[in-house]
């Protein structure tokens, strides 16, 4: 049986034709999994008996099934069991005003960043299409309020699988499909050069918002961090992304672990804005204090240290947020949630409000 959700609309009239089912049908089937959230044919209601019977014979949408999930008060943390026995982690996040998904693009990562859970295990597999679709049907089907954000910032690096993050970027973002506004999808990248590059000439995928993992003012202290930037040299980096071919008006976002001691000095803060300096109208920076994990020797800045850095960067008249690291409070940085999961299956049975 194939997953219904590997397809794009013209891909699924193909394939629906082959069973015998007018092309027309595949929007249909579409609006009621991607709309109205249901994944049962035999409940699509417009269609005859004879059809659904032959779609439910030949397709089918979910892969992926709910091992556990943790609710907190500005969060919920799903833990996803893989088909093949592995475990992947989605966090819903409620904003102010909205629902922001944090989907994972891969099991385990290959990325190795040294303050990061999720490297521990190495790269174990990429995700498919289906098992990124998944993760947001499975958490939208059980909410009433619609997600508007997704943000691929959860285990993975999402630019190292990009074929399947394209095709589940185009059922996210096409009417036929999940129809989230393209400017609310966001890929998170350590910074892969190459894939940048590949993705500012990529129609669909340049509109996205796209955020970079900087996390070190220089070439010595990143290449310390984030090994991948022995061959995706920091100045490079920048470079390419002050060329990335956004309108005036948006910025790329460049993402900074503040980690006590290690890359939250003042000088720090210096270098870092003599940096991102000559493109400053193209970039606005998040500090994200660490998330600290009990095994690695890394730990969270004070916020007095976190905003003294922030003044630094706005006195160069950047613009820096501080990002509370909301949803990732409890466990959820990052694999922090899988690599804890005995944690996690304890946290669901004492914790009062688990649902
Ligand atoms: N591989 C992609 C996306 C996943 S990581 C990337 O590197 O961007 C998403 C973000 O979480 C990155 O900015 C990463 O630096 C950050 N991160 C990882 N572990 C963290 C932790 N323990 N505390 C805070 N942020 C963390």
């Amino acid at each position: 049986m194939e997953l219904i959700t590997s397809y794009a609309l013209q891909e699924f009239k193909e394939k629906i034709q082959s069973v015998g089912l007018e092309p027309y049908r595949a929007s249909q089937v579409m609006n009621w999994i991607y709309q109205r959230l249901e994944t049962d044919f035999h409940k699509m209601t417009n269609l005859s008996k004879a059809h659904r019977d032959i779609l439910s014979k030949s397709f089918r949408a979910h892969t992926l099934e709910l091992a556990d999930k943790v609710s907190a008060s500005d969060s919920i943390k799903y833990l996803f069991r893989t088909e093949d026995g592995h475990f992947i982690e989605t966090v819903l996040i409620f904003e102010r005003d909205h629902l922001t998904l944090c989907l994972s693009s891969q099991i385990g990562c290959a990325i190795n960043c040294r303050f990061c859970a999720t490297a521990r295990d190495g790269l174990v597999r990429n995700l498919s299409t289906p098992e990124i679709i998944d993760q947001y049907l499975l958490v939208q089907r059980d909410l009433s309020q619609r997600i508007r954000n997704v943000v691929f910032m959860g285990m993975g690096e999402p630019l190292a699988n990009y074929e399947a993050v394209r095709k589940a970027v185009e059922i996210m973002i096409s009417p036929w499909g999940i129809n989230l506004s393209k400017r609310r999808v966001s890929i998170s990248t350590s910074g892969l050069i190459a894939q940048i590059r590949r993705m500012a000439q990529d129609p669909l995928m340049k509109e996205l918002n796209l955020a970079v993992s900087i996390n070190a003012p220089s070439q010595y202290l990143r290449e310390y961090f984030m090994p991948i930037s022995k061959t995706n040299p920091l100045e490079e980096l920048i470079e390419t992304l002050g060329m990335f071919p956004y309108p005036p008006d948006r910025r790329i976002m460049l993402e900074y672990v503040l980690i006590k001691d290690i890359n939250d000095r003042e000088r720090d803060a210096h270098s870092l804005a003599q940096l991102v300096k000559p493109y400053r109208k193209k970039f606005k920076i998040n500090l994200i204090p660490y998330n600290p994990d009990p095994s690695l020797p890394f730990e969270r800045p004070d916020l007095q240290r976190v905003y003294a850095f922030q003044d630094i960067l706005r006195s160069y008249n950047l613009s820096v947020f501080v990002r509370l690291s909301k949803g990732i409070e409890v466990f959820g940085a990052c694999g922090q949630l899988r690599s804890k999961r005995k944690y996690f299956l304890e946290a669901v049975h004492d914790s009062p409000n688990n649902i």
